[in-house]
């Protein structure tokens, strides 16, 4: 089935030496640009969905999209609700079939993020639906709709203890990483992210991955990452990219047109992605 959850990805990632190309859905050009260079590449692929799109695509219709091109994809791809403490909203997300999901408690007390994660994996487990949770914060923010947040970077030691108290199957660390576009490149603390990986057996995840060098993902690859999610840098350039695209043309595409110069895009950036995270032909 190539419909899968995002901790199996990440383990096969880790094993292989690679990063899952962890980039956003819930829009037809994003879904189908970015899974056809998935599968034009042979590479796992996940799909997240982020609430602050949710003003402008529905999750009802958001999270179907993105599921249903998940079940129908020649190679293996995740589907994750991500970043929210908003536990009806998960509910809602596992019952419209994500595999995986996000509690994002970054911003609660320590003890609440806790009792909030754990929470979530005893539903989720009910439903085979894997959870990541975020110990720490990851600075920034990848959208305009929401304030950034002040970077908390993430103790190890913490990490033995939320994992053992919550069995959340994979956690997104902070080392220097933020969302968003970088105003200048990060001092990523590989250190961290390697003593994080030696205290526990369950897969690290880096978010705010966009914009970095080559060098950059291939030290956080091998340091213990397994999954990148990037999306900020692609689509800051997405409208100069089609406009360019469409200006070129003798006449105005109407807009079905103009819909499929974006798939186009959006398909060549998730390319390069793939090439870089290191995962192409690996399934
Ligand atoms: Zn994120």
């Amino acid at each position: 089935m190539s419909h899968v959850r995002i901790d199996v990805l990440q383990r096969a990632a880790r094993r292989g030496g690679y990063a899952i190309p962890h980039l956003l859905g819930g829009t037809t050009e994003l879904v189908v640009g970015q899974l056809r260079a998935a599968e034009q590449l042979r590479s796992p692929l996940a799909f997240g969905f982020a609430p602050e799109v949710l003003p402008m695509i529905p999750l009802e219709i958001a999270l179907p999209v993105t599921v249903s091109a998940a079940e129908h994809a020649a190679v293996p791809v995740a589907t994750q609700l991500e970043h929210t403490a908003d536990f009806e909203m998960i509910v809602r997300a596992i019952r419209l079939g994500v595999s995986s999901v996000m509690f994002d408690g970054s911003q609660l007390p320590y003890e609440e993020n806790v009792a909030g994660t754990a929470e979530v994996v005893r539903v989720a487990n009910a439903f085979g639906v894997a959870v990541e949770a975020e110990l720490g914060a990851v600075g920034g923010s990848a959208v305009r709709t929401q304030a950034p947040v002040e970077a908390l970077l993430t103790e190890p030691e913490a990490v033995v203890d939320f994992v053992a108290r919550t069995g959340v199957h994979s956690l997104a660390v902070s080392f220097g990483n933020a969302h968003g576009t970088y105003a200048t490149l990060p001092e990523l603390d590989y250190d961290r992210v390697r003593e994080i990986c030696s205290l526990v057996d369950i897969p690290i995840v880096m978010h705010g991955g966009s914009g970095l060098t080559a060098e950059q993902y291939r030290h956080s690859i091998e340091a213990g990452i397994s999954d990148i999610h990037c999306y900020t840098a692609i689509a800051v350039r997405a409208w100069d990219d089609v406009g360019n695209r469409i200006s070129a043309l003798d006449d105005t595409p109407p807009y079905h047109e103009i819909v499929g110069h974006t798939v186009d895009f959006f398909c060549e950036n998730a390319l390069r992605i793939i090439e870089i995270l290191g995962s192409r032909r690996t399934c």
